[in-house]
């Protein structure tokens, strides 16, 4: 089983298809937005420095992610896991590589789920988050809907809507992935650990494909 780096723009579905490769295969997800989220929900000295600069869509300085990324890579021990959201720019990209080389990582893939803005959108919009546990549910999909009007099926915590899933701030991060994250995909391809999954499709029918490169 391969560890996974997803690759993709905002509210394409890297969260609910890590949900469900952690619940199937026990990845550990490594999401660095659901990391920073807790820093602000922990009113912490980071979380404190990265909260308007999430709600406007721009991205958190590479020091930051880059650090938190490592310090949880190093808690996991040898679990499989899922790097969701790292890398977004150039830099954290070297600075995987370099981590993965400390560590003697070698099997992993980059799936880049392709999706257009316009359904991206109505996804972010749609979406409703668990605060605590970071599980996501969309209120505009009757297989993603909460089993609960607004508690979260895992851990029983109150669903809330993100401060950044706005259309002003998703806009933002869309034209940020397009300048900052894109060029990344292309640098996986370039080493041939590249693959790429068309996500307008249904859930299941995703996670299947995921699940043929994840056992390739
Ligand atoms: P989404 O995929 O919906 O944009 P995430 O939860 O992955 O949501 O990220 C939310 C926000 O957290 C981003 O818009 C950005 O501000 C910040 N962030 C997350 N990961 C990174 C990263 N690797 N580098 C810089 N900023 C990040």
């Amino acid at each position: 089983m391969k560890n996974i780096i997803f690759l993709a723009p905002p509210a394409a579905g890297k969260g609910t298809q890590s949900s469900l490769l952690q619940e199937k295969y026990g990845y550990a997800h490594l999401s660095t937005g659901d990391m920073l989220r807790e820093a602000i929900a922990s009113d912490s000295q980071i979380g404190r420095s990265v909260k308007s600069i999430i709600e406007q869509g721009l991205l958190v300085s590479d020091d930051i992610v880059i650090t938190l990324l490592k310090d949880s890579l190093q808690k996991i021990g040898d679990k499989p896991f899922i790097l969701d959201g790292f890398p977004r720019t150039y830099n954290q990209a070297i600075a995987l590589n370099n981590m993965f080389n400390e560590n003697n990582i070698e099997n992993y893939i980059a799936i880049y789920l392709d999706i257009d803005e316009e359904s991206a959108m109505k996804r972010a919009l749609g979406r409703i988050t668990c605060l605590k546990c970071g599980n996501t549910y969309n209120l505009y999909d009757d297989k993603l809907k909460p089993k609960q009007d607004n508690i979260c099926d895992k851990c029983g915590s109150l669903l809330e809507k993100r401060s950044d899933d706005n259309e002003e701030s998703f806009k933002k991060r869309f034209a940020t992935f397009i300048e900052n994250t894109k060029p990344i995909v292309k640098y996986y391809e370039d080493k041939y650990l590249l693959e790429s999954v068309d996500v307008t499709m249904d859930t299941e029918t995703i996670f299947k494909r995921i699940e043929e490169i994840i056992n390739d």
